[in-house]
């Protein structure tokens, strides 16, 4: 069995939203072992909604459909089910009850024009809302020699969609599946190399064919390796993926910082944390990003004492009283030094540069930029080579600040008993 997903709406097709409905459900369609062979977006158009219903339910035993269930004159989606299914759109009194009751419980008549979302091809089955006032629609459509398609339509609301597939539609879909394979996925994030050298350095281990599968992506310097799994069970798909989360590690050592959305900066923040360890920045080159980027993952009062962003004079001004020379690198492990001080942190990180006034500019082509890391008994210095993307500088250079106190935190907590960043991989596991 395949499956289609439409994801209709006007604001979709002129750009004005982008179709994030149609990702989500492929992924959780995956999840449950069926593949997914076309999305199609499509406008509040009743005609190309038919066109477009009608493909699929030609070509697919599964049809997924989000949108077009509200209450205005552009909300197609039910009577276009109708027409495909040649009945007629009926009451259902139920939601309509239910639908009052969520007006009156926020003290509102219902207008009129809502009872149009209690009506429902005839023979279809009303699925659950418990997050608006749009309930889905469950509708089989017959084929000439063939087993109905099954169509579940879902409001277009992100956050209804999901709570109603989750309640709604995913366990009848399961009913029809008992014996499809499970798919699991997983992805482990790594920092420090091009995809390149990951890519020598992970050998047959992105192969086409390999079981699991291992692809990679990158994103603004941090390289993802992603992980697809199939088996009988989601217990041996899980098998899998660890025992070749393992291999990366071994392969990438501490080049591998985290899993899933994990950022660098959540990492170190943990770490911090968990060595009760504290860091403060100094950037006049990465407009704040170093800070911002510290003081969300830390959270108030989390292990961040604070941030200094500015011209280089100023901060060095501020920050050594002008014992460092303004301009060029040899200022960062000053600033570093200055900001661990003034703020009686742990750790200074400071970054330091002369990046282009506007990604592009080839007046300054390859911006020089210094990274630095205070620590108690000494101050350690990188000098980033910037050669590529200028519009990634500002990021690749907080990341690469960010993984320099990484590794510098498990440096210093080698020995110590602390869970390790990326879960599963613990060394007697990754020695094993
Ligand atoms: P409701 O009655 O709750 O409005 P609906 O089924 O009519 O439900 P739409 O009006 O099509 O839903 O969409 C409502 C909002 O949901 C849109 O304004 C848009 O922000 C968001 N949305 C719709 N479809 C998608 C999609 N495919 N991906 C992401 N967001 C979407």
């Amino acid at each position: 069995m395949h499956a289609e997903i439409i994801s209709i709406g006007s604001e979709l097709t002129t750009g004005a939203k982008l179709d994030t409905n149609s990702q989500w459900l492929s992924l959780e369609l995956a999840a449950l072992g069926i593949p997914v062979w076309y999305h199609t977006t499509v406008a509040d158009e009743q005609e190309a909604n038919v066109r477009v219903l009608r493909a699929a339910v030609d070509r697919a035993d599964l049809v997924l459909v989000t949108g077009g269930l509200g209450p205005t004159l552009d909300d197609l989606t039910r009577e276009v089910l109708a027409r495909l299914a040649g009945v007629e759109l009926v009451l259902h009194e139920p939601s309509l009850e239910i639908i009052r009751g969520m007006f009156s419980r926020r003290g509102r008549p219902m207008p009129e024009r809502n009872v149009v979302q209690a009506m429902f091809p005839a023979g279809a089955t009303p699925l659950a809302n418990p997050r608006g006032t749009a309930p889905g629609i469950f509708l089989e459509i017959a084929r000439v020699g063939r087993t109905a398609c099954r169509v579940f339509a879902m409001p277009g609301v992100p956050s209804e969609m999901k709570v109603m597939f989750h309640g709604e539609v995913a366990p009848r879909i399961a009913l029809d599946q008992p014996c499809a394979p499970v798919i699991r996925h997983a992805r482990i994030n790594c920092f420090g190399l091009g995809e390149s050298a990951f890519e020598e350095l992970l050998g047959d281990v992105t192969a086409r064919g390999r079981d699991p599968e291992v692809g990679i992506t990158v994103h603004e310097a941090t390289i993802t390796l992603r992980i697809v799994a199939v088996a009988a069970t989601a217990a041996e798909c899980e098998q899998k993926i660890a025992a070749t989360a393992r291999v990366i590690h071994d392969r990438l050592g501490d080049y591998v910082f985290g899993v899933e959305d994990e950022q660098l900066q959540d990492v170190v923040v943990r770490r911090l944390a968990a060595l009760g360890r504290s860091v403060s920045a100094a950037e006049d080159a990465s407009s704040g990003l170093l800070s911002q980027s510290l003081a969300v993952a830390a959270g108030p009062g989390g292990g961040f004492r604070g941030g200094f962003v500015g011209p280089v004079a100023m901060l060095a001004q501020e920050l050594t009283a002008g014992d460092a020379a303004a301009g060029g690198g040899e200022v960062a492990p000053a600033l570093a030094a200055g900001c661990r001080n003034r703020l009686n942190a742990d750790f200074g990180l400071a970054v330091s540069a002369c990046l282009p006034a506007a990604p592009g500019d080839p007046a300054a082509e390859f911006p020089r930029v210094t990274i630095a890391l205070a620590c108690k008994d000494r101050v350690e210095m990188r000098e980033l080579n910037l050669a590529g993307d200028p519009a990634i500088l500002r990021s690749r250079v907080v990341k690469s600040a960010l993984n320099l106190l990484r590794l510098e935190l498990l440096r210093s907590s080698s020995g110590c008993d602390l869970p390790p960043d990326v879960p599963g991989l613990g060394d007697q596991e990754h020695e094993a």
